[in-house]
């Protein structure tokens, strides 16, 4: 087997059987299979994925999961399932071109150099507000973690088995693709590529959903907030005390009256505020290692279908 693509699929039922024909289009050379996870759709999708599957034009794989455990869980059972001596991850929706897939696996079959190609979006077709939301959170992950996440690199990319074996191997449960690629490391080549609209349906993104997304990535990749908090922590301490001195001379070398009413409604409120915001940051952590601790599976899958093209 070349190439394996690994498609996660979450209500894309209008889409799937468009996706195959475009990849038979671009694909048709080379032996490749499509592994499709279903990730708990709650549309025909699985309907449409076996009707596919039963046609027997192409090699075919399908993982139903027993409920919707996100794209990321998505990702990772396709690579298990994958047996390709590459593997492109590309979406159900054909906004990411079957053209650029095909580009990148050629690419990485001319060039030994490097072990993985990820598209990036040249322009962004969002609105202003996500764009720039988006554009801090490259610059805000990139300070706190150790990891150099390449702005706007999506996980559209096509890589070499190593590299998929290197990432199967990194088994948490929390899995913020887009830190575990480049925690891997690698020789990664970058190209552009322009995202198409949607073919059908909607987006499973929203504005709160990807500001959660985001919390997960600097929590699952950095640990710096619980020092910057430890600074925090420093820092009030450190005023307390030049406070503290301020008052006593006031009183014991001036005399005077401290009125102390005010200043101390606003310190018991800032310091409560800032003791409640680090256990907030230390309860996000604690909750991952709980959630980690348990080692529960990173997805069920109801059931997987293979079924081999037959020629003719
Ligand atoms: N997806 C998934 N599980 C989810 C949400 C999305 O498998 O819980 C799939 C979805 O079917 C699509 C891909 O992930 O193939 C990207 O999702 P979407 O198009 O909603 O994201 P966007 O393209 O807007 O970033
Ligand atoms: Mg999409």
């Amino acid at each position: 087997m070349k190439l394996s693509l690994v498609v996660p699929c979450y209500n894309e039922a209008e889409n799937v059987r468009l996706f195959t024909e475009k990849v038979r289009e671009h694909l048709a050379d080379l032996d490749y299979e499509i592994i499709f996870v279903n990730d708990g759709s709650k549309d025909d999708t699985i309907k449409e994925l076996k009707n596919i599957k039963n046609e027997k034009k192409e090699n075919i794989t399908i993982i139903n999961f027993s409920r919707n455990f996100g794209k990321e869980a998505g990702i990772y059972a396709g690579f298990q399932h994958a047996k390709g001596d590459y593997v492109t991850v590309i979406d159900a929706d054909l906004q990411q071109p079957l053209e650029v897939a095909r580009e990148m696996y050629d690419f990485l079959e001319g060039h030994e150099e490097y072990d993985a190609v990820a598209a990036y979006q040249d322009v962004r077709k969002e609105g202003r507000i996500i764009t720039a939301f988006k554009d801090a959170f490259y610059k805000i992950i990139n300070k706190l973690c150790d990891i150099e996440l390449y702005a706007n690199a999506s996980d559209f990319r096509c890589m070499r088995r190593t590299v998929v074996e290197a990432i199967l191997s990194m088994s948490e449960y929390h899995r913020f693709s887009k830190g575990i690629f480049a925690w891997v490391g690698f020789d990664t080549y970058y190209r552009p590529y322009e995202v198409q609209e949607r073919n059908a349906g909607t987006s499973s993104w929203s504005f709160w959903s990807l500001l959660k997304y985001a919390m997960e990535g600097v929590i699952s990749f950095s640990t710096k907030p619980l020092k910057v908090v430890i600074s925090a922590g420093v820092f009030t301490s450190v005023m307390a005390i030049l406070y503290m001195i301020v008052v006593i001379v006031q009183k014991l070398v001036f005399g005077i009256e401290i009125p102390g009413y005010p200043t101390i409604i606003v310190l018991i409120l800032l310091i409560g505020g800032i003791q409640l915001t680090v256990m907030g940051i230390i309860g996000e952590y604690l909750a991952k290692v709980h959630i980690e601790v348990k080692g529960r599976p990173i997805y069920i899958a109801k059931e997987v279908l293979h079924s081999t093209r037959e020629e003719g």
